[in-house]
């Protein structure tokens, strides 16, 4: 998408978050790429996640990174489910954290349901990496260059030394330093930092036999990957070493190991238990198919008109109209059950909102209540519409003057509706399939089974880590994008 789009999506990101309401994630966000994923903006918290939090015997701050780790459940989808590849990187985890230089300490790792490229850990030990990520893989070392190296922000207490005065207090103002002027409290590490948990990520890896080189591998993946992506507009500025800089160092931490080529890859291992795996949004969490939005999650579709672009960001849905006139943030609301929709409008998380301006209103049957606030430089409708198993909101916001703001909202609204059982059963999600190379097969012939995403030699190419012109030989095990369904085979 051309450069002009994105920078207009960041324009909507900054307009929009100085009409929100509420602090948001202060995870230590610890993002593998140049690319940190998407925040939400959604602070009340559903239920609480089973399993035991890693251990510290400060008792309040047990209790601060427990809601730290709710908070980016919360912002990642949720937990990935899926015991198999669990298995996976958790023996990855062990086997690293055996050849730290604290092989006391103790990590739990969770797969989060996101499609972003981004892994995260917390000073408890809790290492967060996307199933995004993990598609990217191409064998066990890559991933254990991502996770040796969040192991290596714990290990140096990298999160706790941000803390002001070595006070610990996940909650406080960390995020000043890295959004500087916005509501969001999520932590950068500083270059420095990153740079010492990717010489002890190395050191890591290579003690444990895996090979130091899977760094340069999986950063290059992401790179390139990022380049594929369409521009999100929550992009926050980030305080990793950019991607050809970090790729430098990687590969000179490498070479202090070993030559390229000799350590041990488990690409099998790593191919057979990614084959299945979900691919780019989720529809119970939300998609966008063309113009539409789907969540068989909570049983909604809802469409723009012809002109619009779509961006998932996080659990938010952005859409930007060409030429900037109108954008809108359709997103997760918290809003209790006993609370009415009127109530909610007025309860002050959107600044401006005019009180008399609310009012009630059915769309297809489902409740809903709308109002309106003025800005400065723009004029916004609310939304709220309630599910039965939760609630959203679209901020829509126009610059006065350049159509009927109140028209172009309703005919907006009017497309909410509820999904039927027949669509909610379509809504399957994309996922990865680990096929054989055959005779005669070449990326191009292969790529034209991913019909299903865009670009897709380009996806090809870089989901198996090749370059172009490379060939394949028969034989060799490749990772497909296909919306069949497929499933994993049951392991023997
Ligand atoms: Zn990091």
């Amino acid at each position: 998408m051309a450069s002009a789009v994105f920078v207009g999506m960041r324009f909507i990101a900054r307009q929009l978050r100085r009409f929100r309401y509420v602090a948001g994630l202060a995870a230590f966000a610890c993002v593998v790429g140049v690319w940190p994923a998407a925040v939400s903006r959604n602070s009340q918290m559903p239920a609480p996640v089973p399993g035991p939090v890693a251990t510290t015997n400060k008792g309040d701050f047990l209790s601060a990174e427990r809601r730290e780790e709710l908070r980016v459940l919360d912002a990642n989808g949720g937990v990935y489910q899926d015991a198999q590849l669990q298995g996976l990187v958790a023996d990855i985890v062990e086997r690293l954290a055996a050849s730290s230089d604290r092989p006391d300490l103790r990590y739990r790792v969770v797969i989060l349901n996101s499609p972003a490229v981004n892994a995260f850990s917390l000073p408890s030990g809790r290492l967060y990496v996307t199933r995004g990520l993990i598609a990217l893989a191409n064998d066990a070392s890559e991933l254990a260059a991502v996770l040796s190296h969040e192991i290596g922000h714990v290990i140096s207490r990298h999160a706790l030394l941000q803390a002001p005065g070595g006070h610990v207090d996940p909650f406080g103002g960390f995020g000043a330093r890295a959004f500087a002027g916005s509501n969001f409290a999520l932590v950068g590490f500083s270059r420095t930092q990153e740079v010492e948990a990717d010489n002890i990520g190395a050191r890591m890896s290579a003690r444990a036999g895996y090979d130091p080189y899977g760094t340069v591998r999986l950063l290059n993946a992401v790179s390139r990957n990022a380049q594929l992506r369409a521009p999100a507009a929550d992009e926050a500025p980030s305080s990793h070493p950019a991607t050809a800089d970090r790729i430098n160092i990687a590969q000179s931490n490498a070479r202090r190991y070993t030559v390229p080529g000799v350590a041990e890859r488990d690409a099998a291992v790593m191919l057979a238990n990614v084959d299945g795996l979900v691919y780019g949004d989720d529809p119970n969490e939300g998609v966008v198919r063309g113009r539409q939005f789907l969540h068989a999650g909570l049983g909604f579709r809802f469409a723009v008109p012809q002109g619009y672009s779509l961006t998932r960001s996080g659990d938010a849905l952005l859409g930007l109209r060409g030429g900037g006139g109108e954008m809108l943030l359709l997103e997760p609301a918290a809003i209790p059950r006993e609370q009415n929709l009127r109530d909610y409008l007025a309860s002050g998380w959107m600044e401006n909102l005019d009180p008399r301006s609310i009012a009630e209103a059915s769309l297809h049957g489902l409740p809903a209540a709308t109002a309106s606030a003025e800005g400065s430089q723009w004029s916004f409708r609310i939304l709220v519409v309630r599910f039965d198993k939760g609630a959203m909101r679209l901020i829509f916001a126009a610059k006065p003057g350049t159509r009927d703001v109140d028209r172009a909202f309703r005919e907006l609204a009017d497309t909410f509706r509820p999904m039927t059982a027949a669509e909610i059963a379509e809504a399957k999600p994309l996922r990865l399939r680990v096929v054989t190379v055959q005779p005669g097969d070449s990326p191009a012939k292969l790529a034209r089974r991913m019909a299903a995403v865009d670009r897709p030699l380009e996806r090809f190419l870089v989901l198996n880590g090749l370059s172009a012109g490379q060939t394949l030989k028969p034989g060799d095990k490749v990772k497909l994008i296909t919306q069949d369904g497929h499933v994993r085979p049951a392991v023997k």
